[in-house]
C-alpha cells in the first residue's frame, strides 16, 4: 500500500502499448525491450491492489458509468469540458466531492492548453468502494478510478486528481514509464492545489535514488533540470513522448549530456 500510495497508482499505460503495437509492429518490436519493463513494472507492482471492481476492464471504462449505489452520475460541463462523476460508494462527503471536481476544472483545461491541445474533452471519474488501491487512469478511455476507502482516509489529497488527469493529457503511445510517472508528479508539484495540507512533497534524493523510480524521484529531477539546466525542458519532453519518438538521445540534443550524466550532476548538487 505504501508503495502504491507514493506511486499514485495507475495502470493506463498497458493499453497504449497494445495500440502502438498494432499501429507499428516493427517500431514497437525495436522499442519494446527498451521500454516495456520500465512501463509495466510500476503498473504490476500496484495491480495487486486493483484486481476487483475498478481493476476489471469491464468496469474501468470511459463509457457512461452505470447507475451507482449513490444514484445517477453527475455530469458537469464548463467551457467545453465535461466531467462525468459517478460515485459508486455509499455516498462520499459532499464537500470532498466538490473539491475533487473543483481541482479537475482548475487543472484539466490548463493542462490541455499547456501539454496537449488534442486531449479528450470528456473525462469520467468513478469512485469505487471495492477498489483497494489509490487511483488509476485509463488514458485511452479518458477515465480515472478512485478508491472510495482511500479518499475517505485522505480527505486532503485532492491532488490525486491532478496526477491522474495528467495521464489522460499524456496518453503517450509509448515511452519509458519513469518519464510518464515523473511528469505526472512534476505537474502535481507545480499545479497542485493542496499538496502541503495533504502532506505531499517532493523529497530530496537518497544515495540509492534513481530517476528510473519515476514518480517523485523523477519529478524532483525534472524540477532541478528546469531550474539548473534548461527551462521548458519538461514541456519538450512531454512533446517528445506524445509524438511516440522519444529516445534517450533527447537529453543529448537538449542539454548536450546524456541522462546518466545529468543525473550524476543532480546527485552532486541536488539543491533546488
Ligand atoms: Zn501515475
Amino acid at each position: 500500500m505504501t508503495g502504491c500510495r507514493e506511486a499514485t497508482v495507475e495502470t493506463g499505460d498497458a493499453p497504449s502499448f497494445i495500440a502502438a503495437y498494432k499501429k507499428n509492429r516493427m517500431r514497437f518490436r525495436l522499442q519494446y525491450y527498451r521500454t516495456v519493463p520500465l512501463i509495466l513494472l510500476p503498473a504490476f507492482i500496484c495491480m495487486g491492489f486493483t484486481r476487483n471492481a475498478c481493476g476489471d476492464p469491464r468496469t474501468a471504462t470511459g463509457k457512461a458509468p452505470a447507475l451507482s449505489a449513490a444514484g445517477l452520475p453527475d455530469t458537469i460541463r464548463k467551457d467545453g469540458i465535461t466531467l462525468v462523476f459517478a460515485d459508486g460508494s455509499a455516498g462520499m462527503d459532499v464537500r470532498q466531492k466538490q473539491e475533487l471536481i473543483r481541482t479537475f476544472f482548475r487543472n484539466y483545461p490548463l493542462f490541455i492548453k499547456t501539454f496537449n491541445p488534442k486531449a479528450a474533452r470528456t473525462v469520467h471519474f468513478k469512485i469505487d468502494s471495492g477498489y483497494t488501491g489509490v487511483a488509476y487512469a485509463d488514458a485511452g478511455k479518458g477515465s480515472v478510478c478512485y478508491s472510495a476507502g482511500y479518499l475517505r482516509k485522505h480527505p486532503q489529497d485532492v491532488d490525486v486528481v491532478t496526477h491522474e488527469i495528467m495521464h489522460i493529457i499524456q496518453n503517450y503511445p509509448s515511452g519509458p514509464g519513469w518519464i510518464t510517472e515523473g511528469i505526472a508528479d512534476y505537474v502535481r508539484h507545480v499545479y497542485g492545489v493542496n499538496n502541503a495540507a495533504a502532506g505531499w512533497a517532493l523529497r530530496s534524493p537518497r544515495p540509492e535514488t534513481s530517476y528510473t523510480n519515476g514518480y517523485g524521484d523523477a519529478a524532483r529531477f525534472f524540477v532541478w533540470l528546469e531550474l539548473r539546466v534548461k527551462k521548458g525542458i519538461v514541456k519538450k519532453l512531454n512533446a517528445a513522448m506524445r509524438s511516440g519518438r522519444y529516445t534517450d538521445r533527447f537529453w543529448i540534443k537538449e542539454t548536450h549530456k546524456d541522462i546518466d550524466s545529468l543525473w550524476a550532476d543532480y546527485m552532486l548538487q541536488p539543491e533546488l
